[in-house]
């Protein structure tokens, strides 16, 4: 993509989510002119709410870089020497592009588990001390699927690891929890965060803070006082402490006045107290 970026112009990248934006971006920084083509009207939807996307997307728009939402691709058109020259996309537009960088996901890749007989959904099936169908045979990692889940970043798949490996030697009864999942876009100039579940549902409730002239967005959702997700934009100071706090599975009726203007106004307000 570098060498590319010196002799190519125009990069079309597939895929709105992490990955594709900080691809995006750094091509963009290379002198390319850069289109994100997104499945869905919400960039980075499986982190952001349409409040913060739309954020990211009029701070990314000021860097430079277009975009084609709630779109997808039908075809990939090649030149005679068989060089990439456009894309086509389902609402039967054509764009021209060099350079076609595709971010849409990963899968895992269980090839070599199906052919030793393992037992494979989407990923190697494990349980919660990481064992596959075989007792004598262990999965950590993006190949592994638990309770029903896939994963693609690091985070979880330490976990994993150390309790495996507590397994192997014999210490300990522990099983593996998914812990709840943080993003950060690594753009500079973008201040963005994610953990847990930010949607909510019927039974919980939302403390949320919005400036449009700082550009600071803030959700948090709740559930039976306790915080299960959260989104930051413009001001991630808190996110690590929201995190904490939803691992603690920690009692927030005391914090809830002051919860969203983060930890100093709390350590504010029980001064004064
Ligand atoms: C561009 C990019 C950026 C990323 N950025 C982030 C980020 O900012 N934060 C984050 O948390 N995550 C990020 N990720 C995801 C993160 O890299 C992965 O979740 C993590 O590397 C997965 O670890 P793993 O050990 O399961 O697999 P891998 O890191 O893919 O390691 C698997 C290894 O097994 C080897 N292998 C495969 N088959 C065999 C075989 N048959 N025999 C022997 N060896 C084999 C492979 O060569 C490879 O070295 C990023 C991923 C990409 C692609």
């Amino acid at each position: 993509m570098l060498k590319y970026s010196e002799t190519h112009r125009h990069a079309i990248v597939l895929g709105g989510g992490l990955l594709g934006l900080e691809a995006a971006n750094g091509l963009l920084q290379r002198g390319m002119s850069v289109t994100v083509i997104h499945n869905h009207a919400v960039l980075m939807n499986r982190q952001l709410d349409s409040v913060a996307g739309q954020l990211l997307q009029d701070q990314l728009r000021a860097k430079g870089m277009a975009f084609e939402l709630a779109v997808r691709l039908q075809a990939i058109l090649g030149n005679s020497e068989q060089h990439i020259e456009a894309i086509q996309l389902d609402d039967g537009r054509v764009l021209a592009c060099d350079l076609l960088v595709c971010a849409i996901g990963i899968q895992p890749n269980i090839q070599l588990a199906k052919q030793a007989g393992l037992y494979c959904e989407r990923g190697i099936v494990v349980n919660d001390t990481l064992q596959t169908y075989d007792p004598s045979i262990y999965a950590v990692g993006e190949c592994i699927q638990h309770r029903g889940q896939t994963f693609g970043l690091v985070a979880p798949l330490y976990e994993q690891a150390k309790i495996c490996a507590n397994h192997l030697a014999a210490h300990g009864m522990a099983g593996y929890v998914t812990p709840p999942m943080a993003t950060q876009l690594k753009v500079t100039g973008i201040q963005l965060f994610s953990v847990g579940d930010f949607m909510g549902d019927a039974d919980s409730e939302t403390l949320q803070f919005s400036d449009s002239f700082l550009g600071v967005y803030k959700k948090i959702v709740i559930k039976n006082h306790k915080i299960q997700g959260a989104v930051l934009y413009g001001d991630t100071h808190d996110g690590r402490w929201y995190q904490d706090l939803i691992e603690q599975e920690h009692d927030i009726s005391e914090l809830r006045e002051q919860l969203l203007f983060g930890q100093p106004a709390m350590k504010a307000a029980s001064l004064s107290h």
